[in-house]
């Protein structure tokens, strides 16, 4: 297994080093800043997502949002026709 760093590909040092889960060694700086901009929600990492699985949660997310604008409107005038 290689010690370089997953990030930065250079090599990482004994201490200064954190091993990322299913990746490999990197640097803490490295690391920290790959927390920083990575773009996770709750445990799900979406930038590791493939195009087809991303493609299937932004549809449910734009259903959900469907759903829940239907339920606003619904709660304030029911019976109300759907204007879309
Ligand atoms: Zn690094």
């Amino acid at each position: 297994m290689s010690l370089n760093c997953v990030f930065c590909n250079k090599l990482v040092f004994g201490t200064t080093g954190v091993t990322v889960p299913n990746q490999g060694p990197a640097h803490q700086y490295c690391y920290q800043a790959h927390v920083a901009l990575k773009r996770t929600f709750q445990s799900l990492d979406i930038s590791a997502l493939n195009e087809s699985e991303f493609n299937d949660l932004k549809d449910l997310v734009l259903s959900e949002a469907n759903e829940r604008e239907r339920k606003r409107r619904g709660a304030s005038d029911a019976g109300d026709i759907e204007l879309f």
